[in-house]
């Protein structure tokens, strides 16, 4: 059987009936970032719970893309957070490692004021900060609830509500970011606590998007699967011990029967990935 090229085919593509100009109601308009947006301005950034994983990930892309940052993490986990700065500084970039616990309110205001004192204006706040907990649902304490949603929710909350303040006392807009997860979508078993803390986040986040609009702060959150980092080594090791399975095994199973890719991600999966940019149209 012959096919037939459509004869329009033929007519959009010779020269003759090329169009030279546009119909000047096609002409579009796009927006231009303001002055002070523009790269060779310094831009800022805290990461929280960036002297590891993901967090350090993320730090680390952003001061490839020009951002002097500060690098937050609690006390513990300092020294992390001061080599991350050093190799920071090595890209030619600034950066102040800051120690807070997130699920402090005082402690985050604090956090933010010794960032724009040192760094100048904040442009992004990173919202990464998380904990993990691998328990059965009957088990799992008042505390363990608390613990939960005071580092992974409030964490954010403070995180979100302090660099707005602050973004829109400077003017000219901002970005938030926060750490949601796949559980966000679909709770993991044994997980629970941690899932219903993530799908918080991921509510919230939606909520800061449409109140945030007005002031030109997009907030926006990103949702890993699966990311080999301490947490994972710790989630593998406690689900291993439930199913009496040994450590390494569940990663590996999760690895083969629900990972496309058959690998976990890596953290620079995380920070490298693109998402969906449509000013609120669809919120995955
Ligand atoms: P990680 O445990 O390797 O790093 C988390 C960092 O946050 C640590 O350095 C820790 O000290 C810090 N931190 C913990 N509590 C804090 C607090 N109260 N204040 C300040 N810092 C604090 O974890 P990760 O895998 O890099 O995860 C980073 C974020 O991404 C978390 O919110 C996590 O829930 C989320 N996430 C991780 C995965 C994954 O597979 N690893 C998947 C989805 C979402």
């Amino acid at each position: 059987m012959a096919f037939r090229i459509p004869a329009r085919t033929f007519w959009r593509a010779s020269p003759k009936n090329a169009v030279t100009a546009p119909m000047p109601s096609l002409v579009r308009k796009y927006a231009m970032p303001a002055p002070e947006q523009l790269p060779n301005k310094n831009r800022t950034a805290i990461v929280t719970g960036s002297a590891r994983g993901i967090g350090k990930a993320i730090a680390l892309r952003l001061a490839q893309d020009g951002y002097d940052i500060c690098v937050n993490d609690i006390p513990a986990n300092l020294s992390g957070a001061d080599a991350v700065v050093k190799e920071i500084q090595s890209m030619g970039r600034s950066a102040i490692a800051v120690a807070a616990d997130v699920s402090n309110l005082s402690e985050v205001q604090k956090l933010i004021e010794r960032s724009v004192t040192e760094l100048g204006p904040l442009n992004t706040m990173v919202a990464n900060a998380g904990i993990a907990q691998v328990k059965a649902l009957l088990d799992l304490t008042e505390q363990d609830l608390k613990r939960m949603f005071e580092i992974n929710v409030f964490g954010v909350f403070n995180c979100y509500t302090t660099a707005a303040r602050q973004m829109i006392k400077q003017g000219g807009g901002g970005k938030l970011l926060g750490a949601a997860s796949i559980v966000a979508f679909k709770p993991f078993a044994l997980l629970s606590h941690y899932s219903a803390s993530k799908w918080a986040v991921r509510g919230m986040t939606q909520a800061f998007a449409m109140e945030m609009a007005e002031h030109n702060i997009t907030v926006n959150a990103y949702a890993p699967g699966i990311v080999g980092t301490a947490m994972w080594d710790l989630i593998d090791e406690e689900l291993g011990k439930k199913k009496g399975v040994k450590k390494g095994d569940t990663i590996k199973k999760y690895s083969s029967e629900l990972i496309a890719l058959g690998r976990t991600s890596v953290p620079e999966d995380v920070s490298s990935t693109t998402i969906v940019i449509d000013g609120g149209i669809i919120f995955t």
